[in-house]
C-alpha cells in the first residue's frame, strides 16, 4: 500500500516517494517559545505526530528523522521579556519545559531532533554569506535582505502574484529595501537585545532563515517533507524555500509540503479579547489529553476545525466505548498485531484520521460481538495496533474507566447533576459498571459504599431492583 499526500507545492495529491527509504526526513516548524501553547498550536503537533507514526510503520522506526525546531530568538520573546522584566532565557527555558509536558500529555512522540535557533547562528550566518555571494541578498544599513527579484521562482509555493504577496505580508516599505517584497535575513541589535557578532555587525537573524539553516543542518540540502500550519505558507515557507533553493542547487528544499488547516473555537477565531482563547494547559485541567487528541483527529487535517465542548464530550464518549471494549478483553493475552488494513488504508490516503477512527469503532463492534468466539483475542490485538497507529490507548482501561466514574461520582456527591460542566449523563456501560461495583461492595460487606453507589445512580434517575436473578435497573 502506498502513502499519498496532498502536496501544497504542486497543489495535488501525490504518491509519496522518499529520497532515501533508509532515512525518511521530515521538518515541521515548531513553537516560538514565550507563552503556553494554545490548542491551535497543538494541531500541527498532533497531525505530524500521526504522519511520523505512519512513516515509522512503513519504513521502520529508525528510518525516519523528524526535526521540529524551537524558535528561541524572536521579537515576541524580546517584547515579553521587556514587559515582564524577566531574563529571556528564563522565559524560553520555562516555556520549552511546559511545551514538552503539554505535548507529552497529548500523546505526541518527541521528534528525533529538536534544534534551537540560538544554537544555529553560525549556520545562519554562513547561509546568508552564500546568498550575498550568489547575488541573492544584499546588505543595507546593518540589515541583510533577500532580493526577491533575484529568484525567478519566488512565489512557487503560495502561487501568489508579487502584488498579492506584498499586500499579504504587510511589508515595511523601509528606505533601505531595493524592493518592498525583500525580506530580512539579518538585522542589527541594540545592546539591550540578544545579538551575535557577524560580518554585518552585532545583530540577530530573521525568522525565516532560522528554519532554512536548522533544516539544512539536520536534514541536508534537500529532504522529503516540510510541514506546518496553513498560515505559514506565506510568508514563512515561501521565504524559506526561496532562501534554501538559492543557497543550494535551486531545487526546493523539500519535495512535499504539507499544511494543516486552522482551528477556530465555537465558530470564532480564537482570541484573548473574545474570551475563547484556550491553552492546552487550560484544557488539560478538565479533560484527559487523549480526549483532546481524539477531538483533533476526528477532523481531517486539511479541513478547518471548529473546536467545541460538544466535540470534546463526543470524543470522550467514543473513547469510553473503546476502553470498555478493551476492558472486556483484559484477561486475554495477545501478541502484537500489525496495524489493521481498515485503519492503515485511510491513514495512507492523505492521513484520513476520521475514517481511521471510524474503522477502530467497527473493530470494537466486531470484538464486542465475538464474545464467545475462541479466536476473539485477535480483535483485541487489532484494536490495540490500530489505536497505537493513531497514538491512542495510552491509559490502562481500568484507570480510564475508573477516573471517568470518579468524576461522575464526585459531582453526584456534591449534589450536582452529572451533565454539569464537562461531564455528561452516565452511559449504559457505566451504569452496568456501577452496578457491578455495588455488587462487589456488598459482597465485601462494604454497605456504605454500596449505598453510595445506589445514591449516585438514583440521582441520575436510575432505579435498581434487587431480585433473585440479580440486580436490574430502569430509568425512573
Ligand atoms: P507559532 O508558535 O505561532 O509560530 O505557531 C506554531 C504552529 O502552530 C505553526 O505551525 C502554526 O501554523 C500553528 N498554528 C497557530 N495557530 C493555529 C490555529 N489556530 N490553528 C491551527 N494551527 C495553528
Ligand atoms: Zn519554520
Amino acid at each position: 500500500m502506498d502513502l499519498t499526500i496532498y502536496n501544497s507545492l504542486t497543489r495535488e495529491k501525490q504518491r509519496f516517494e522518499p529520497i532515501d527509504e533508509s532515512n525518511v526526513r521530515l521538518y515541521v516548524c515548531g513553537p516560538t517559545v514565550y507563552d503556553f501553547a494554545h490548542i491551535g498550536n497543538a494541531r500541527p503537533v498532533l497531525v505530524f505526530d500521526v504522519l511520523f507514526r505512519v512513516l515509522r510503520d512503513l519504513y521502520g522506526e529508525d528510518a525516519v528523522t523528524y526535526v521540529r525546531n524551537i524558535t528561541d530568538v524572536d521579537d515576541k520573546i524580546n517584547a515579553r521579556a521587556a514587559e515582564s522584566g524577566e531574563d529571556i532565557r528564563t522565559i524560553t527555558e520555562r516555556t520549552v519545559a511546559a511545551y514538552h509536558e503539554d505535548m507529552d500529555a497529548l500523546g505526541a512522540l518527541r521528534p528525533t531532533v529538536e534544534p534551537r535557533a540560538t544554537e544555529h547562528i553560525g549556520q545562519m550566518v554562513a547561509m546568508i554569506e552564500k546568498l550575498i555571494e550568489r547575488g541573492h541578498a544584499y546588505e543595507a544599513e546593518g540589515h541583510v535582505l533577500f532580493a526577491v527579484a533575484s529568484d525567478p521562482a519566488y512565489g512557487r509555493l503560495s502561487g501568489r502574484s508579487m502584488d498579492e504577496m506584498i499586500a499579504g505580508a504587510r511589508v515595511d516599505i523601509a528606505p533601505y529595501k531595493k524592493d518592498p517584497a525583500d525580506f530580512v535575513l539579518w538585522k542589527p541589535s541594540t545592546p539591550d537585545l540578544p545579538g551575535w557578532e557577524s560580518p554585518w555587525g552585532r545583530g540577530r537573524p530573521g525568522w525565516h532563515i532560522e528554519c532554512s539553516a536548522m533544516a539544512e543542518t539536520h536534514l541536508g540540502d534537500v529532504f522529503d517533507i516540510h510541514g506546518g500550519g496553513i498560515d505559514l505558507i506565506f510568508p514563512h515557507h515561501e521565504n524559506e524555500v526561496a532562501q534554501s533553493a538559492c543557497a543550494h542547487s535551486g531545487e526546493p528544499q523539500a519535495h512535499y509540503w504539507m499544511h494543516n488547516g486552522f482551528l477556530m473555537v465555537e465558530g470564532e477565531k480564537m482570541s484573548k479579547s473574545l474570551g475563547n482563547f484556550f491553552t492546552v494547559r487550560d484544557l488539560l485541567a478538565d479533560w484527559p489529553g487523549e480526549v483532546l487528541r481524539y477531538t483533533m483527529l476526528a477532523s481531517h487535517y486539511r479541513q478547518p476545525i471548529d473546536w467545541t465542548k460538544t466535540g470534546m464530550q463526543q470524543a470522550r464518549e467514543s473513547l469510553d466505548r473503546l476502553y470498555r471494549t478493551l476492558k472486556a478483553f483484559e484477561d486475554i493475552e495477545t501478541d502484537e498485531a500489525d496495524v489493521p488494513e481498515s485503519v492503515l488504508e485511510p491513514l495512507l490516503d492523505d492521513l484520513n484520521t476520521p475514517l481511521a477512527l471510524a474503522a477502530l469503532h467497527e473493530l470494537a463492534t466486531k470484538a464486542n460481538k465475538a464474545k464467545n468466539d475462541p479466536t476473539r483475542g485477535k480483535y483485541k490485538a487489532l484494536l490495540l495496533a490500530g489505536g497505537k497507529a493513531l497514538g491512542l490507548f495510552g491509559s490502562d482501561p481500568d484507570d480510564w474507566l475508573k477516573r471517568r466514574r470518579d468524576v461522575v461520582v464526585q459531582l453526584q456527591g456534591l449534589g450536582m447533576a452529572a451533565s454539569v460542566g464537562s461531564v455528561s449523563i452516565l452511559t449504559e456501560g457505566e451504569i452496568e459498571q456501577l452496578i457491578a461495583d455495588r455488587i462487589a461492595a456488598r459482597q465485601n460487606k462494604d454497605f456504605g459504599e454500596a449505598d453510595r453507589i445506589r445514591g449516585t445512580l438514583a440521582a441520575q434517575g436510575i432505579i435498581l431492583e434487587d431480585g433473585p436473578q440479580g440486580t436490574t435497573w430502569r430509568r425512573g
